[in-house]
């Protein structure tokens, strides 16, 4: 069956696009654990992120670092922290959270409200910080 993520990446449902190239696309979470929670991903569809070959699984990881460096320029943070949890959709993801605690982190907290217009602020804003 087609993740939610493929009709993303195809443009079928609105996302806060970060940034995409051939084989990844980058996007805000929406219900994110801190402004600038964003999720990565490859574009060929795979479940478990241990079943991607291996050039794209390196590809997927140095697109996430590339965002990953873009984030920490613009959301105040201590650093980015990257977790790989895959349990809701079964497309492969990287999560890239700017924390200052292990708490911010914390996959059980409630999750930020942000307006429409907040996160096109949060993600014109990483945006323009990517190298
Ligand atoms: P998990 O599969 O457990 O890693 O969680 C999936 C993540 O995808 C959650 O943090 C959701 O908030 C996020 N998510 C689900 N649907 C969308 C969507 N349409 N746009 C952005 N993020 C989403």
């Amino acid at each position: 069956m087609t993740s939610i993520f493929v009709k993303i990446i195809n443009n079928e449902i609105p996302s806060y696009k970060i940034a995409e190239d051939d084989n990844y696309f980058a996007f805000l979470d929406i219900n994110p654990l801190a402004e600038g929670h964003t999720l990565v991903i490859p574009k060929k569809e795979t479940d478990n992120i241990f079943d991607i070959e291996d050039e794209n699984y390196k590809g997927l990881f140095l697109f996430a670092k590339k965002i990953a460096k873009a984030i920490e320029k613009v959301i105040p943070c201590k650093k980015v922290g990257i977790v790989v949890i895959g349990l809701e959709v079964p497309h492969a993801h990287i999560h890239l959270v700017p924390i200052n605690t292990i708490y911010d982190i914390d996959f059980k907290k409630t999750k930020l409200k942000l307006s429409e217009i907040q996160f096109l602020e949060i993600a014109n804003k990483i945006k323009q910080a990517i190298q």
